[in-house]
């Protein structure tokens, strides 16, 4: 840590990061012993703190306690007390969001305003709106033909959650998947990203102090290989929850497959951002430069792929440069900075690679492509512009701030190019025509479309992929109902 990143922290934050940190089990964070990996300011290079490499038995146990509050008293607390501490839970997140928010600024390297203005008010608002569940979750009594038979069925909660949450969003991931889940009635084993652990520990510490009684959220830090391994093939874990990369997420399926657990998937995307000659193109334009550098672009609902009517193209292209140019690239914790570095080293030369590959194709790099300071994982914001729908830099998920730029003549060509890519997350429409709005929102095989706006997200509208996107949507009902199940129970009055 530098000595201007220190003056930049909060006290509360500066004694969290300077302690080791075990894993949360059972109401109590655990000595470390055993391995131990250091998480890096990826905009310094430098250490921010040290966390443990949970081993297997340290992961038993976190389940074996989940699964105890499972049998206990999560299990069996009343509807109406619990969302009484999801609220509790909420009015803590809240004031304590300065010091959380720098936690996934530090070790995200995220803008510190665009945490405190997305993320933290996104984490607040999923549990608000999952804390009105509880008392609202029911069955229903079913009309059966059998005579002298009353059944019902009971909406019953799956049990003890593995929920596995990237590095992009560590603290809003975790409240994606702790709010519905608790609502639900289940008990969680987090592991966060071994680079964004921080937030994720802090929020078990907080829903102690809310009142949530010990193993009802426990928090493995670690390795996915490792740590992460060991707690989805935890025999003990009836659901896994996972946001991440489609590698990852393919294997974790298959590991659910293996042993039966139930699995919901929110992986990559890459999303067809398409804005029509007759938009508002100044605004299309800010939108497309936003979403596509925001968290420099490190993020599955990112608008990546620009498709843009032929007759418009130059214009949208200068006023995106212009956006770009106006980043000012810099430390998470300082709050002139609005683009910040990218996760890791490795993942600034996996975006690299990418742009390597452009020359040659009969695409050209805009603008940007460089790196920009000599410490931190910077690159600069960066647009292609024409690559063929089947180049890796169309196809692909890049995970950087890399736009890609393509033409298209007509609604007949552009629907099935922005079908052609193998992710259905996302995709965003720019028109001034209703009746051309509904008509390409409804051919778009994406879970979700935006039209004339981008990025809108909030707690009651289901978000989740389609296709190589995964399955299982966030938010609204269907975000509680998959940690959920049904029970059906048949009674004879003969
Ligand atoms: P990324 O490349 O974006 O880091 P990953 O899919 O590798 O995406 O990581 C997302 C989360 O999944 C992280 O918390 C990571 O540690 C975890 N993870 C990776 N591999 C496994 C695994 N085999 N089992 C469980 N969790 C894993």
């Amino acid at each position: 840590m530098t000595a201007t990143t220190e003056s930049l922290m909060l006290p509360q934050t500066f004694k969290f990061t300077s302690a080791e940190h075990g894993a949360f089990i059972d109401g109590t964070e655990t000595a470390t012993g055993g391995s131990t990996i250091d998480t890096l300011d990826p905009a310094t290079c430098r250490v921010i703190t040290t966390i443990a490499e949970t081993d297997n038995e340290t992961v038993d146990r976190a389940v074996e306690s989940a699964a105890k509050a499972f049998e206990g008293e999560w299990g069996t607390i009343l509807p109406a007390r619990r969302e009484e501490l999801l609220h509790r839970f909420a009015d803590l997140i809240e004031e304590n969001a300065a010091e959380l928010a720098q936690y996934d600024a530090l070790e995200g390297g995220k803008p510190i305003s665009h945490v405190e203005s997305v993320d933290l008010p996104l984490a607040v608002e999923q549990f608000r709106y999952y804390a009105g569940w509880p008392t609202k979750i029911q069955g229903a009594t079913v009309p059966v033909s059998t005579s002298d038979t009353h059944v019902y069925t009971r909406r019953i909660p799956l049990g003890v959650v593995a929920a596995i949450t990237p590095w992009n969003f560590p603290l809003c991931q975790a409240a994606i998947k702790l709010a519905p889940a608790l609502a639900a009635g289940n008990t969680v084993v987090l592991k966060p990203s071994e680079l964004t652990s921080l937030s994720s520990l802090r929020l078990a510490h907080l829903a102690i102090e809310a009142g949530l009684p010990a193993g009802t959220v426990n928090v493995v830090t670690g390795t996915g290989a490792g740590t992460g391994q060991a707690l989805v093939s935890h025999p003990k874990v009836a659901k896994i929850s996972f946001t991440g990369s489609e590698a990852t997420g393919r294997h974790l399926g298959a590991e659910a497959g293996r042993s039966l657990k139930h699995i919901s998937l929110e992986l990559g995307g890459k999303n067809p951002h398409i804005v029509f000659a007759d938009a508002d193109i100044a605004k299309a334009a800010a939108y497309a430069a936003t979403t596509a550098y925001f968290y420099s672009g490190q993020v599955c609902f990112s608008g990546s792929r620009l498709m843009v009517e032929r007759a418009v193209l130059d214009e949208v292209l200068s006023a995106v440069e212009e956006h770009a140019d106006a980043l000012v690239l810099g430390h998470g914790l300082d709050r002139s900075s609005t683009m910040g570095p990218l996760s890791s080293a490795t993942h600034r030369e996996k975006v690299e690679r990418y742009l390597n590959t452009v020359s040659g194709t009969g695409a050209t790099v805009a603008f940007g492509g460089s790196r920009t300071k000599e410490s931190g994982y910077f690159l600069e914001p960066t647009a292609i512009v024409g690559p063929a729908d089947t180049d890796p830099v169309v196809a692909e998920e890049i995970f950087g701030p890399v736009l890609v730029i393509q033409p298209f003549d007509s609604i007949e060509e552009l629907v099935p190019r922005a079908n052609s890519g193998q992710y259905g997350l996302t995709a965003g429409v720019w028109t001034s025509d209703v009746r051309k709005a509904h008509t390409v929102a409804r051919q778009l095989q994406a879970g979700t479309v935006w039209v004339n706006t981008y990025a809108d997200y909030n707690a009651a509208a289901p978000f989740g992929g389609f296709k190589n996107s995964g399955f299982g949507k966030d938010c609204g009902p269907a975000g509680l109902d998959k940690f959920l199940d049904t029970q059906t129970v048949w009674m004879s009055l003969a």
